[in-house]
């Protein structure tokens, strides 16, 4: 991790977001469990990139997200289509794409579909006087509509991990009630671990927000992650 921040820095010294394939490879070295992203410099590797996901079992649809340095929301900037069926969908999406968005486009990423779930919101932030936080809330699109969030200050203990959960007005819907089992805490624990690693490894994380995470009774999985190096 310290050598891929390294090598980032040395190519852009003022530091800014990750592109999404360092994302990856840097959410890669604390486990942090990323849901397959392939990069797509043009519209024909979207459409492999997409083939490719059905070959290897996902048969769910597809998503791509168009990428462009510095994007802030994609889905509000139309960004993001989700259920993805087929080549030509996935080809007349990239080419609706490139219509609206132009030459800042520089490609797009192609996920295959997640189950849906609970859709949480799990990061670092800095705080000026104490350094880094590591949050957990609700996310998706609740984000902003019911501010739902617990920190605590970066390295977490082990007590932490429950104990952040637990503060959540969210828990209700992650611990489970007859009929609807809870999702996978422990690999939500691990999540927020894998986080405070990251953010006690690496002085130069300015910022890590995996929005959404979604949380299952069979894992956690996150679709969207943004990190900021300064
Ligand atoms: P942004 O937060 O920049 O608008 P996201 O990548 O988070 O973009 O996508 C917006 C929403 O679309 C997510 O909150 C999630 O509900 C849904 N979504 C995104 N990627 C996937 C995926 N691979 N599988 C299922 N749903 C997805
Ligand atoms: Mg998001």
């Amino acid at each position: 991790a310290r050598r891929l921040v390294d090598r980032y820095l040395a190519a852009h010294p003022d530091g800014g977001w990750l592109d999404p394939t360092a994302t990856a490879d840097l959410l890669d070295c604390y486990r942090l469990p990323l849901t397959t992203t392939v990069w797509a410099p043009d519209e024909h590797s979207a459409v492999l990139a997409a083939r490719g996901l059905r070959a290897l079992g996902h048969r769910n649809s597809a998503v791509l997200k168009a990428y462009w340095p510095d994007q802030v929301h994609k889905s509000a900037a139309g960004a993001v289509r989700t259920g993805l069926g087929t080549d030509r969908e996935v080809r007349d999406a990239y080419r609706e794409f490139t219509a609206a968005h132009g030459s800042r486009m520089a490609g797009a990423v192609v996920q295959p579909m997640a189950a849906p779930g609970v859709e949480l919101l799990a990061g670092v932030v800095q705080d000026e006087v104490f350094g880094p936080l590591v949050v957990l809330g609700l996310g998706g699109t609740a984000t902003e509509l019911l501010d739902d969030r617990a920190a605590r200050l970066a390295p977490l203990t082990q007590a932490d991990l429950p104990a952040m959960v637990a503060e959540l007005r969210t828990a209700t819907l992650l611990s489970g009630r007859p009929g609807n089992p809870p999702v996978d805490l422990p690999a939500l624990h691990r999540v927020l671990a894998g986080l405070s690693r990251m953010a006690t490894d690496l002085p130069q994380l300015a910022e890590a927000d995996l929005n959404p995470v979604i949380a299952r009774p069979d894992g956690v999985l996150c679709v969207d992650a943004r990190i900021r190096l300064e």
